[in-house]
């Protein structure tokens, strides 16, 4: 799991998107306020459109991937849009279904309805494999109380991370590292939220996962070697200095790729790139310095 940066998109088919979004919610909303089951279009949240445009495109901001164990997500496979919090009924991480509560916090024997009203906010909406699916279906443990209308969200306190929220907290990193030699991940600081997030996705029980983190290690120590020889080049006059730092460029923009995200396994390559002292903030000063370099080679 990585954090990921997403800029809500601009065009059009989004626009209207979200207007169809906004219109379903408060219907959804009225239901429950009128005493009736909220329906879910299905068709809507997980429009055709938006699906191939944001959801599963192979760039910015999901990179075709899967938002919880970071596999790519293929095109033989069904890419699904999973809701965070779960759209129709809850339960925690032991199946327990949840009930509403009343105001003195007493079960009222009712089922919880779900985040009906979060069933279409992008914000709640995540590209995810069928591995990571279907055992997370209507699960979503959090400590105390689960929120039971509109804006009560705010003060929830969920287990899981969702890798898309601006909160401080919910970012992957905090909360989930990788050992580089095995591909296991651990909680950082006996994190619960990181331990939830290992149990319930089963992150270190798939072995095919596990060695795709464990291969990362490589991988990045070449990118890193890459990086240092290209640097020597600028001394070296068998190369020429456009050459040097054409090459220099070419190394830092793909390590400020990796931490922007553009890599599957990204929790396992961060932790190694961490370790060794890099940043993004580092290496884009270092990118932009040769990139001034060389566009002074062009004035
Ligand atoms: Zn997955």
């Amino acid at each position: 799991m990585r954090k990921i940066f997403v800029q809500e998109p601009d065009s059009d088919i989004w626009k209207k998107w979200i207007r169809d979004c906004q219109e379903e919610t408060q219907k959804a909303i009225d239901s429950v306020t009128k005493g009736e089951n909220p329906k879910i279009n299905e068709k809507l949240y997980k429009r055709d459109s938006i699906k191939k445009s944001y959801f599963v495109t192979k760039g910015a901001p999901f990179y075709g991937r899967c938002t919880y164990c970071e596999s790519p997500i293929k095109d033989n496979q069904y890419p699904q849009v999973e809701h965070f919090r779960p759209k129709a009924g809850i339960m925690d991480e032991n199946r327990k279904v949840i009930n509403l509560k009343d105001e003195n916090g007493i079960d009222t024997g009712e089922p919880h309805p779900g985040y009906y009203w979060l069933a279409y906010d992008w914000r709640n909406l995540l590209p995810s494999c069928a591995i990571c699916n279907q055992p997370k279906s209507t699960l979503f443990p959090v400590v105390g109380r689960h929120a039971q209308a509109p804006n009560e969200e705010i003060n929830e306190k969920p287990l899981l991370i969702n890798p898309i929220s601006e909160l401080e907290d919910d970012n992957p990193e905090l909360h989930l590292s990788v050992d580089p030699h095995t591909g296991i991940m651990s909680p950082v600081n006996d994190s619960l939220r990181g331990a939830m997030c290992i149990k319930l996705f089963r992150l270190n029980e798939r072995e095919q996962l596990v060695d795709e983190r464990k291969k990362i290690r490589r991988i990045t120590n070449t990118m890193v070697t890459e990086l240092y020889e290209a640097l020597q080049k600028t001394g070296d006059p068998t190369y020429s200095e456009r050459q040097a730092y054409q090459e220099i460029i070419k190394c830092y923009e793909e390590l400020i790729g990796v931490f922007k995200g553009s890599q599957p396994y990204t929790a396992a390559y961060l932790s190694i790139l961490r370790q060794k002292g890099f940043t993004i903030e580092w290496l884009q000063k270092k990118c932009e310095i040769f990139q001034d370099l060389l566009s002074n080679l062009d004035d």
